[in-house]
Parts: structure tokens; sequence; C-alpha cells
């Protein structure tokens, strides 16, 4: 193992031109421009071995991830993500581990334009921190508090398949070979909707990334919202493995995995009834599934009713860290 000093892990992993910043990493704080006439967004993630990824992880899909979970937040505030700070904790400086990583976060930040600002590196058990900073013209940001009574709630993407791919880990489920590696990329190179939260600006009235699981994070915005919601759990986009297991033994994994699989990364949206074209147009010109999965109400609470249209008595609970 090529072991390397903490400054020589900096210059020759982290250290790259800033393109649309004044002053990058090599200083003790990184200089930034923002665009005249918008708002900052600003928000932090921590990845966590053993918490939030397995420690024997491939290091380039965590380089990846450890991005790809901030440039969701951005998405779901409808902000254009433009720099990132990297603080890690490092157990040791292999230089592989370390240059596999850098290849993830850097493979995605150049596909977004975002500069690698700074960060702070040091020796410890492995847990990495990204900031992001992004740009939202200023009053325009999606928030989680504009859903009102009649909106229709979206859906981007599919739902339930990283859940499912944590599930085979964990021994709860078994994929078989030909069904792993769909759920298994979902799980490690989830594709944040940048382009879709740039979007939905003017069109969306309140959003939120489901990174918690769709019942916890809509449940965010029907909070703040102060409204409800109802469900149509036939509605819920699935892929045909999480479909298979819904209407066999593993029900109860499968609904687990559909309205409370974390790591999902998609956008869940509310938008007015007039919008319907507009997001169908979206949908296209994205290529990107955007599904209509239910509608809000002014009582409050959140029912999901089955495909009987009984509604469901339980509904798996949000993922907590200090319960789950
Ligand atoms: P200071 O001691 O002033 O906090 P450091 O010596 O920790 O600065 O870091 C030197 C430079 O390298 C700073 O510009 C810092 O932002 C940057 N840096 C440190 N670690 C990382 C990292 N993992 N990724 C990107 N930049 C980093
Ligand atoms: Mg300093």
């Amino acid at each position: 193992m090529e072991a390397l000093s903490e400054f020589e892990l900096i210059d020759r992993f982290f250290r790259r031109p800033a393109r649309h910043a004044v002053l990058g990493v090599g200083d003790d704080a990184a200089l930034l421009a923002p665009t005249s006439g918008c708002e900052l967004a600003v928000s932090v993630d921590m990845l966590v071995a053993g918490r939030h990824f397995f420690a024997d992880v491939d290091p380039e899909a965590l380089g990846h991830k450890a991005l790809a979970v901030n440039l969701s937040d951005m998405a779901a505030m409808g902000a254009s993500p433009r720099w990132a700070l990297l603080a890690g904790a490092l157990p040791n400086a292999d230089a592989a581990w370390v240059g596999a990583f850098a290849r993830g976060f850097f493979a995605l930040a150049d596909a977004y334009g975002v500069d690698l600002v700074g960060g702070d590196t040091t020796k410890g058990p492995l847990n990495l921190c990204v900031t992001i900073l992004g740009e939202v013209p200023a009053g325009q940001a999606l928030r989680r508090r504009g859903a009102r009574p009649g909106d229709a709630v979206f859906v981007s993407g599919r739902l339930g398949d990283a859940a499912l791919a944590l599930a085979h880990h964990r021994h709860r489920v078994i994929l078989a070979a030909d069904e792993l590696p769909q759920c298994e990329r979902a799980l490690l190179r989830p594709a944040p909707r940048v382009e879709l939260g740039d979007r939905l600006r003017g069109i969306a009235t309140a959003a939120i990334d489901i990174s918690d699981g769709l019942v916890g994070d809509l449940g965010h915005i029907l909070d703040a919202s102060g409204v409800g919601a109802t469900l149509e759990l036939a509605a819920l986009p699935r892929s045909a493995i999480l479909n298979q297991r819904l209407a066999g033994d593993e029900r109860g994994l499968a609904l687990d995995c559909l309205l409370a699989g974390g790591d999902d990364y998609e956008l869940c949206f509310t938008a007015p009834a007039r919008a319907a074209a507009d997001i169908g147009t979206l949908a296209e010109q994205l290529d990107l599934a955007l599904t209509r999965i239910g509608g809000i109400e002014e009582r409050g609470g959140l029912l999901v009713r089955d495909e009987n249209g009984q509604a469901l008595q339980t509904l798996p609970a949000a993922f907590d860290h200090f319960r789950g």
C-alpha cells in the first residue's frame, strides 16, 4: 500500500484548478463570487462507515455517492450546485483507495460543473462529510412549505430498489443474480435529479428529496405546509423486481422498501393540477418518469390506499438514526 502524507494526498487527489471560484483548494479559505440576483443554497451531509455504507464498499462508488447525496439536496431546492467542500476522516492514507474515491467524486462533480474548493483531511474512523453550495434565483427556491389542497403529488424515477439491495445484504430477502446489479446500482450510484430540480422552479409548489423514504419525507412537506395527502399504492413507480415481491410472500418487506426505503434520492414534489401537461413534457424532455402518485388535501395526515382502495392501517416508519 502506498501511504501518503496529508498534503501529498490533498495535492495529488483533491487539488484541481477551480473553474468557477476566485480561489480554490490551497489557501486558508476559498473565495467564491456568487452570481448577483441569486441566493446561496448551502447544505451538508455526513456519510459514516457502518452507518451509511459498508466499510469495504468500492471507493469509486463511495466518491460518487458522497457527492450525489448533496447534489440531491440542491435538486430538491431547485438550486444549481456550484461548489463543494470535502471533510474526510480516513483510517490511513492509502493512495489506491483515495485515488478511486476521488475518481468517483470528480466524475460526478465534472458532470455538473461543481468545483471542489476546500476541505479538511484527518486520520480517523472512515467518515466523509461534503458541504455543497448552490445558487438559486432570489425568492424562487423550492421549499417544503408550499403544498396546497388540490395539488397533485408526483415522484421521479422509481422507488425502493436501493432499499431492496440493502435488505439483500442484510439477508432479509434474496435477490437473484440477474436482479442484484440493478438494485445495487440504485444503492451505490444514485443519480441526483439536478436537471429536474432546476426545471421545477415555477412549476412545483413544494419539493423534497427522498433520502429517508417516501412516507417520512412527504410527511415533512405535509407538516411544513399544514396539509394532508392521499396516495395510491398502485401508482407508486417501482421496478419489476420489487413489483414481483409486492404480489407475493414478501409483500411486507416490499411495502417497507417502497414506502419507507431510504436512499432513493428521487424528488417528491407537489404541483397544481393545471401543471400536469408541463410536467408530462418535462418527463419526456428529461427522459425521466414523473409519476402522479396522489393528491394534497386539507385534512391532515397521510393516507395510503392499497390496490383495492382500502386504506393501509399502518404505514412503515421513516428512517431515524436514533430509533432505527
Ligand atoms: P487549514 O490548516 O488552514 O485548515 P489545511 O491544511 O487543513 O488548512 O488544508 C489545506 C488546504 O487544502 C485548504 O485549502 C483546504 O481547504 C484544502 N483541503 C484539505 N483537505 C481537503 C480535501 N479532502 N478536499 C479538498 N480540499 C482539501
Ligand atoms: Mg489555515
